[in-house]
């Protein structure tokens, strides 16, 4: 799939069950519903409980029907916000990440010219923690539970 500034971005958590372990309903995100998907990290073993931290891209309306298919499908989902956070020790303020962010979550303050990160416009796209050149911006994926 074809991806531009456009593509609607998200990180997610996916919890499975055991009967759920082994079926390819991840694969079908893309088969069926036209997303891409990275794995940020994977914890899975057939016939037991497994978790999957993905990064999916698509278009809001297929993402929407990629969850509610893994949610008919058994698939519990956390979305990854609360997990993205700031180094203030490591960020230089140079703004680079508020051109990308699209919910404004990183924005530029007029008055003091510092770069604020608010997490509550915050959706998990990701996209900071790729362009930043300190990595500042952080995708916290240590816990076993996202959210
Ligand atoms: S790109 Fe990184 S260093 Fe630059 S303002 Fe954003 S978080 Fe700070
Ligand atoms: S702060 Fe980062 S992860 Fe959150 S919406 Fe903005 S670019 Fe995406």
């Amino acid at each position: 799939m074809k991806e531009d500034v456009s593509t609607f971005r998200k990180i997610v958590y996916l919890s499975f069950p055991p009967e759920v372990s082994g079926r390819p309903v991840v694969c079908n995100l893309a088969m069926l519903h036209n997303l891409s998907f990275n794995i940020l990290r994977a914890e899975i073993n057939p016939r037991h409980d497994g978790s999957l931290t993905l990064e999916i891209a698509g278009s809001e309306v297929d993402f929407h029907k990629g969850m509610s298919y893994l949610k008919e499908n058994g698939v519990r989902i956390t979305p990854a916000s609360q997990k993205i956070f700031r180094d203030d020790d490591l960020c230089m303020h140079c703004g680079l990440c508020t051109s990308l962010c699209r919910t404004k979550a990183l924005s530029v303050n007029p008055e003091s010219r510092l770069v604020e990160f608010d997490v509550d416009k915050c959706t998990a796209c990701g996209m900071c923690t790729r362009v930043c050149p300190v990595r500042a911006m952080v995708l916290d994926m240590d816990e076993d539970e996202l959210g």
